[in-house]
């Protein structure tokens, strides 16, 4: 295998391996930017060093090759002490990783080659700045050196001359600052700061290699669910300097703005300083279009270059770069972050322009982008004032106690409180702390700084740059304008999409988006916010190109009308139980009391009514669109009083010596009814099957509702389901029975009633036998969280709060098989289940209704088995009808 590549042999493609960074260098460099040379080690030599702990043999020769070739191409040597090749080490996965792991700039630089450096520089500060970076990257990166202890050492250097900026200091300080920095080295590491360049570059390779395991890149690779196993290339490539002097500086820019897709001029650019700086916020960046009155040309270059970017990539950018003596060069490029509501906007844009078709748009979508969209926002009309606004770098709306530092935001949040980090700003050890809170604040940084571009990619609010917030983590407060003191555990509210801070709880609202589904803003009207319109036109292009159909999760009327507002097709689940909750629990009590048949007839015909009421209601609601029915399925108990609360009043009234007849009765039933393991016990079709004419009950009042909706000239579609079946004679009992009691309703009401009746899958058993259960089955319907909790035999009540912590550290899976859908496992019994039911019944209609029917991935997954429709909690019906669309592109 060929193990390093140039970057003139690579392109963007080749993420898999060159890494995002060094894919995008060869691509720039094919596209004739300019880009320094350098090349690229793969991802492949770093799996095989992380697994081996050594290189691959064949790795030091081609490197050595490459470093000839680069060396006669720049004509000097790595480090030659008169005139010194210069390079940077720099780490580069196929997904960015921003901050996580290692780059090691200006290697080649030592006692002797610095002078060369300051010779052909003419300049020798310059030279001492490059060095005394050097030897504070490696010593920190490389060698393990705590890098506070160099900061420390740069603030007494800087104190001592009384001076703020790192830029004040002479090339004398800086030498001086060498010094002590070497020593720090030798100290800490226990080894000199290594003078041979080549030794400098391989330690640096390795050091790439491993900063791929470090804590803080396997928590944000579990975080943003990326697999442990890609490794990191790394970048060899040689230095430009933007620590020239005034005529130099370094920079970032977006194409379009991250946050609105707005295009225009958006950027921060430091002048007379190397890349670190402007990520670090160690000075004050200016905004990028003030780079056209420092330098002109460059700054012409640069948009020309951003325009052949957005063309090329037909997406956002975003760029770093870096002006070595008003000459411009292009140091990465990837297509950039963005929020959620950028993303739709950029995607419709991007169709405006002819730059990408329908499909592509769909892909430049997400359905969680859209369900972060959905998030209700803060009142702007509620009377709080903002005590402070910085910028907004992230949206949504926050409201949690302020914490002052990571440590206490992971704390607070595992005990249930919800916090806002505060920071001045945030480096990658805040990592846990930002997963932690609800939102984070920063009074310094813009919109490329750390908690900016790490908020974002976790869909995390955001507001950054805040700077009359004057934060002291030491002392745990934050003093805003005007002098109050917001301390530790002191609620605040901030807006990620404005960028206002508030004391307090603020009050919140729907997001536009929101209104938008619900009816209550159209798109196409003059006062259209923008991003409804994209999400309008989204929404549609999803619409015509999904296969699925997409159905409610509801239990009543009101439910229907949201879920058919946000476009359900129809109900997929209507769970009975819900009917039989509030003042009709007596009603139930005494059906389960019931010692005699006639006390239990007598219990049964009073719910008929209620039930059947219920169902008209629900029908009427989803006219025209079918509404499947799920007969009763929880266990008895769940209707009964509590045992300890029944067993205290019991007590109570026996030593007052007052009548407790009923409550002794029920105190019985509850023993009685008692399972150890009650979601294996008796529920669902065993219900149906051991009280008599509790189903037939159920039946006639879906059937009698339907009827009277005919008589009002209403289009009913009922579907019945019996839910827990692991037997083709389960369901051929109830069945039985089912169709009796329709025949009854037809006959009695004289109307013609096509109730189909089908079963829920959600035993191994019934997938396993789904082509005998099919006999008797005009539809399945998949129940993926029982199913789920019976293929892996976890509890789905308990198994959250024991294990499934140490199971997502471990690795064992990456996210709940709750959440997501187990492909291999439930997956695979989906897919059996419904080509043996197909084969058996080639127009049977295929479902399924857990919680797995709005979670993106999971509706991927049904597309591709070939399902009719998925269904989910009205709130997902958007969320499911996009991934829908995407999964048919
Ligand atoms: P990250 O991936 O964390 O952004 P990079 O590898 O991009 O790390 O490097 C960190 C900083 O150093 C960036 O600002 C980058 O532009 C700058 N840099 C990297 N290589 C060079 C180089 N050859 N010349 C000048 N600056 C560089
Ligand atoms: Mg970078
Ligand atoms: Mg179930």
């Amino acid at each position: 295998a060929k193990f390093v590549y140039d970057f003139t042999e690579g392109n963007k493609d080749l993420k898999d391996l060159l890494g995002g960074k060094g894919a995008n260098l060869a691509e720039m460099t094919n596209l004739g930017l300019p880009v320094p040379p350098g090349f690229t080690i793969t991802t492949d030599a770093c799996k095989v060093y992380l697994d081996s702990g050594e290189e691959p043999a064949a790795l030091r020769d081609e490197v050595s090759a490459h470093l000839d070739a680069l060396e006669s191409r720049m004509g000097k040597k790595l480090g030659q002490a008169d005139d010194p090749l210069l390079v940077s080490v720099r780490s580069g996965a196929k997904f960015s990783m921003p901050g996580m792991m290692d780059t090691v700039l200006n290697i080649g630089l030592s006692d002797a080659s610095v002078r060369g450096l300051a010779e052909q520089a003419g300049d020798e500060r310059f030279a001492w700045d490059s060095y005394r970076r050097l030897i504070q990257m490696f010593g920190k990166t490389v060698l393990g050196v705590d890098g506070d202890l160099f900061e420390d050492a740069l603030d007494r250097a800087k104190d001592a001359k009384k001076v703020t900026v790192d830029t004040e200091l002479s090339a004398d300080d800086l030498k001086k600052l060498v010094t002590a920095f070497k020593r720090i080295v030798e100290k800490e590491a226990g080894r000199d700061f290594p003078q041979d360049p080549r030794e400098q570059m391989d330690l640096a390779i390795h050091a790439v290699f491993d900063s791929w395991n470090t804590d803080r890149a396997k928590l944000y690779r579990r975080q943003e669910r990326i697999p442990h196993d890609l490794g990191t290339a790394v970048n060899v490539c040689s230095m430009v300097f933007g620590n020239l002097g005034p005529d130099s500086g370094t920079g970032v820019a977006f194409t379009r703005d991250p946050a609105s897709g707005h295009q225009g001029v958006y950027g921060d650019y430091l002048q007379n300083a190397q890349g670190e700086d402007v990520v670090a916020g160690i000075r004050n960046t200016v905004p990028l279009a003030e780079l056209e009155s420092i330098d002109k040309k460059s700054y012409d270059r640069l948009m020309q270059i951003m325009e052949t970017l957005e063309n090329h990539y037909k997406d956002l950018c975003d760029i770093e770069f870096t002006i070595e003596r008003g000459q411009l060069w292009m140091l990465q490029t990837r297509v950039g972050k963005r929020t959620a509501g950028a993303a739709f906007r950029i995607a419709t844009q991007l169709v405006d322009q002819g730059l990408i078709d329908e499909t592509e748009a769909l892909q430049r979508v997400t359905g969680a982008q859209l369900a972060q969209l959905m998030f209700p926002r803060f009142d702007e009309h509620a009377r709080t004032r903002p005590v402070g606004r910085g910028i907004a770098a992230s949206p949504g709306a926050a409201v949690g106690k302020a914490v002052f530092d990571s440590y206490t935001a992971v704390k607070w949040s595992r005990s249930g409180e919800k916090v806002i980090l505060v920071r001045r700003e945030t480096n990658p050890d805040d990592l846990d702390g930002m997963i932690a809170a609800e939102g984070i604040l920063t009074s310094r940084g813009g919109k490329t700084s750390h908690a900016a571009v790490v908020a974002r990619g976790m869909g995390k609010t955001c507001v950054c740059g805040a700077e009359e917030l004057e934060v002291d983590t030491k002392r745990r407060r934050m003093v805003v304008p005007g002098g109050h003191v917001v301390e530790e555990g002191d609620l605040i509210s901030i807006d990620g999409s404005s960028g206002k801070v508030y004391l307090g709880e603020t009050p919140v609202v729907p997001s536009p988006v929101v209104e938008y589904f619900e009816g209550r803003m159209h798109a196409g009207a003059d006062d259209a916010d923008e991003l409804v319109e994209a999400v309008h036109r989204i929404m549609a292009f999803a619409d015509r190109k999904r296969r699925l159909r997409v159905r409610a999760n509801a239990d009543n009327a009101e439910d229907a009308l949201r879920a058919r507002r946000f476009g359900a097709q129809g109900i997929g689940l209507c769970r009975t139980e819900h009917m039989f909750l509030g003042d009709r629990r007596e009603l139930v009590e005494r059906l389960i009391l019931a010692d005699t048949d006639t006390e239990r007839e007598e219990s049964l015909r009073a719910l008929l009514p209620l039930q059947k009421q219920d169902f008209v209601e629900l029908f009427e609601a989803m006219d025209g669109l079918p509404v499947t029915v799920r007969l009763l399925d929880p266990p008895l108990h769940e209707f009964l009083p509590d045992i300890t609360e029944l067993s205290v009043r019991v007590a109570l009234a026996e030593s007052r010596q007052e009548s407790h007849e009923n409550d002794l009765r029920l105190l019985q039933a509850v023993h009685r009814l008692h399972e150890q393991n009650p979601m294996l016990g008796l529920r669902g079709v065993r219900l149906g099957l051991v009280i008599p004419g509790l189903f037939t009950m159920q039946v006639r009042a879906i059937a009698e509702a339907a009827a009277e909706r005919r008589a009002a000239k209403g289009d009913p579609r009922a579907e019945i389901m019996i839910p827990l079946v692991g037997t083709v004679q389960e369901l051929e009992i109830v069945r039985e029975e089912a169709d009796q009691v329709i025949a009854e309703v037809q006959e009695a009401t004289g109307t013609e009633l096509r109730l189909a009746i089908g079963t829920m899958i959600e035993l191994p058993r019934a997938a396993l036998t789904a082509g005998q259960i099919a006999e008797a089955a005009e539809f399945f319907s998949f129940g993926t969280n029982d199913l789920t909790q019976t293929v892996w035999g976890f509890s789905r009540d308990d198994v959250e709060a024991s294990f499934f912590t140490a199971y997502l550290e471990k690795g064992i899976f990456g996210v709940s098989p709750f959440e997501t859908i187990d492909r291999d496992g439930v997956g695979s019994l989906v897919e059996l289940a419904s080509a043996a039911g197909r084969a058996t019944r080639p127009d049977l209609k295929l479902g399924v209704c857990g919680e797995h029917g709005g979670d993106p991935e999971s509706v991927h997954f049904f597309h591709e088995v070939g399902l009719d429709y998925v269904s989910c909690s009205p709130f997902r019906i958007p969320v499911a009808r996009l991934e829908a669309g995407r999964a048919a592109t």
